[in-house]
């Protein structure tokens, strides 16, 4: 039994940073169990909020019950019960005769004996269940069953709070605790939020908004409780951005890139179609930027193959122009390759080399390019991670470009700024999943954003089709006459090597069938555990058109450029997320020719469905990353889970987007011109506690 408030008294109160393994009726087992809902404390327990309520406020009497697909409250005493096994199936069904004191009704449960020593005559109850009828007299079937020993209950006669639960621990019992702690530590709930603002916004306060969380008096202050909360929410992890602006970002400052634009102009001139209006506006808007004397942080968003390549570079020859280095970094070896290969044929004939700096290299090789980086030799350095490591510093770093930003944490993206010596780098980090403004304001504070939204014009639209594999035989024969016709292939598979874990083709027997089925195609494989030149040799000859058909998993997910392959098949496409798929289907459409995207798949669940539609539907990044999105929750759907940015409580990012740019107006203004640890302390003390570590917030003076 759970203690209520009064009975509790002879114990201490529990405090908000106690263990809930301590609160009475917890203990070793059920802690466990809260645990696995993330509940750890007592103060988690009360920030623990309902998934959804229940509007029990209307409790009928029995003579108003009519039959009804949603579940009604009602108040009863037991008259008596009686036990029955059913002859059919050997169901042992328990019914209780009940009475409101006006008129009869009957509840029923099937295989619950356990409640037979409870339902003695003249118990009080709350049920709450759907009513049918047999005969004249109502019958609520397994309802749930709250016994009134003492007071009015907490099931029915008002709005009843349903919690995510986990197997093992009782949805009413959870709903006990926690109302029953609530209770108890209700007046340490600490006001985070300013006077002013509670004031300004009509706020209710903290503990009444906690409060209201779990027991809505009614609809509306259920609302502006949220809103408060949400806001606090949002309100603290701008202040974290903000103060990090402050005090450790606002200090740097970057060289101006203002040189005489020799190399650009040069460059415009080899190049070989003309810049899309889109293009143009984000250069302008990049090339301004970086004459700046402070770093630039700039995110330029453009869907698959729209042609950002070619924007980054115009800013990496004006970084070079100024006579500064620039450093383009991507998430796998195969897009630096890419990424290398491509820049070469530009930049040769301007007489600039490209290094590239990969995981694994010959240490000879690595050398050289670290030997370059530090004397100033070397103008520009594609690679990986690789390019974060200590050993790598540069002679004059005035350019960054993170690709493919998705795969990246921010944590890792402020490591390599830091590599600038005196001066701090400029910033572009592109991506080709658009990330929604709430969430871009909630990772980075303040980056700048700048869109490609159309792609280059003659591009004809990729076609997707989901097939099964009994259609496989079918889609094999066209891919030989496309073959036949010059063009190439992708096949990708989720996995390398046989699992019995898991479900899928291996890309390995993938690739056996698939040499014997096309002998007289050049069939290669690509994965990453290949050693590292033989990744090069296969992504350069199948580039140079000497392999027709490419089996890959999906290292070849992002940034390979290859116009002549015409055709993306995936295989077990219910596998990838939304977003991979598009990336992936973003391998092919990029030449002249009519591309292809088939998924193979055999799923019937229902999410995997949905995303095989929405891809074969469209073909905007945009609106696939916002459904993609939605299907996986923001954190998981941007990578940046781990880094805690957008583990809300309360508030939603997706829904919430007004309140963020109001937390983050309220930010600015509460930290302007002040020292907010000395007008704000506790508040201050809140956003070190959440935010210090993932901010990497230093407070200097
Ligand atoms: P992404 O934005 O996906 O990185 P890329 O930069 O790889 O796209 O560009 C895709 C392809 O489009 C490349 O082959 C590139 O050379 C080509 N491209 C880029 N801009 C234009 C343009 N303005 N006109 C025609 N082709 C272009
Ligand atoms: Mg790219």
């Amino acid at each position: 039994m759970i203690s209520s408030p009064d009975n509790a008294s002879d114990n201490r109160q529990p405090h908000l940073t106690d263990s809930v393994r301590f609160l009475k009726g917890v203990g070793e087992v059920r802690a466990a169990l809260l645990a696995r809902l993330g509940i750890l404390t007592v103060e988690d327990l009360v920030y623990f909020f309902p998934r959804r309520y229940e509007d029990r406020r209307e409790v009928l009497p029995l003579k108003n019950l009519h039959i009804s697909t949603s579940p009604v409250a009602v108040r009863v005493r037991v008259v008596s019960v009686e036990r029955r096994i059913t002859k059919h199936k050997q169901i042992e069904l328990l019914r209780a005769c009940v009475t409101d004191g006006e008129s009869l009704a009957y509840a029923v449960w099937f295989q619950r004996r356990g409640l037979m020593s409870l339902l003695k005559p003249g118990v009080e109850l709350a049920l709450y269940g759907r009513v049918i009828f047999h005969g004249k007299v109502p019958e609520i079937e397994n309802p749930e069953l709250e016994i009134l020993d003492d007071d009015q209950g907490h099931s029915v006669g008002c709005i009843v709070p349903i919690y995510p639960t986990t197997a093992g621990l009782q949805p009413k019992w959870l709903r006990r605790l926690i109302s029953d702690t609530l209770n108890n530590v209700k007046d340490q709930i600490v006001e985070n939020l300013p006077v002013q603002l509670l004031e300004k916004y009509e706020f209710p306060s903290a503990s009444e908004a906690v409060i209201q969380m779990h027991n809505p008096t009614d609809a509306s202050s259920w609302r502006s409780s949220r809103r408060r909360l949400a806001f606090e929410e949002f309100y603290t992890l701008q202040l974290g951005l903000s103060v990090r602006r402050r005090f450790s970002l606002a200090n740097r400052k970057a060289l101006p890139l203002t040189g005489e634009p020799e190399l650009l102009k040069r460059f415009l001139q080899i190049l070989p179609f003309q810049l899309t209006e889109d293009q143009k506006q984000v250069a302008r808007e990049i090339s301004n930027d970086l004459k700046c004397p402070f770093p630039m942080n700039r995110l330029l968003q453009g869907d698959v193959g729209s042609g950002k390549t070619v924007v980054a570079l115009l800013a990496i020859l004006q970084a070079i122009d100024s006579g500064c280095q620039a450093a383009l970094m991507a998430p796998t070896a195969v897009l630096a390759q890419q990424h290398r290969i491509t820049l070469e044929t530009w930049l040769k004939p301007l007489g600039l080399e490209v290094a590239l700096l990969l995981g694994g290299q010959p240490a000879s090789e690595r050398k050289k390019t670290c030997e370059g980086l530090i004397s100033g030799n070397l103008k520009l350095v594609i690679g990986t991670h690789a390019l974060l490591q200590e050993t790598v510093n540069f002679n004059n770093l005035g350019l960054v470009v993170i690709d493919e930003q998705h795969r990246f944490g921010v944590l890792q993206r402020l490591a390599l700024s830091n590599k600038g010596n005196t001066w701090t780098p400029h910033t572009l980090v592109m991506t080709a999943t658009p990330i929604p403004r709430t969430l871009a304001l909630s990772i980075y504070g303040d980056l700048a954003v700048s869109t490609i939204r159309h792609l280059p014009m003659g591009r004809r639209p990729i076609r997707t089709v989901w097939i099964r594999s009994n259609r496989k035989p079918g889609m094999m024969a066209f891919l030989e006459k496309e073959m036949g016709e010059g063009r190439q292939v992708y096949w990708v598979c989720p996995i390398i090597e046989e699992s019995e874990n898991i479900d899928a083709s291996p890309l390995e027997s993938c690739f056996e069938t698939l040499q014997a089925a096309y002998p007289g195609r050049r069939v290669a494989m690509l994965h990453g555990r290949l050693p590292q030149a033989e990744k090069e040799r296969i992504m350069h000859d199948f580039a140079a058109g000497y392999i027709n058909l490419l089996a890959a998993t999906t290292i070849i997910e992002v940034g390979v450029d290859v116009p002549n392959a015409t055709v993306m098949v995936i295989e077990n496409a219910d596998r990838f997320g939304l977003s991979q798929l598009h990336q992936l289907r973003g391998r092919v459409g990029r030449g002249e020719h009519q591309s292809w995207c088939v998924l193979l798949a055999d799923s019937h669940g229902d999410e995997s469905v949905q995303r095989l539609e929405a891809l074969c539907q469209s073909s905007d990044g945009f609106q696939i990353a916002e459904t993609d999105m939605k299907l996986r929750g923001p954190g998981e759907f941007c990578g940046v889970k781990q880094h805690g940015l957008t583990d809300f409580r309360v508030a939603d990012i997706l829904h919430d987007g007004d309140l963020m740019e109001l937390a983050r107006t309220e930010a600015i203004e509460t930290t302007k011109n002040v020292d907010p640890f000395a007008t704000n302390p506790n508040l201050m003390k809140t956003v070190l506690e959440r935010y210090g570590k993932l901010l990497d917030i230093v407070r200097t003076g």
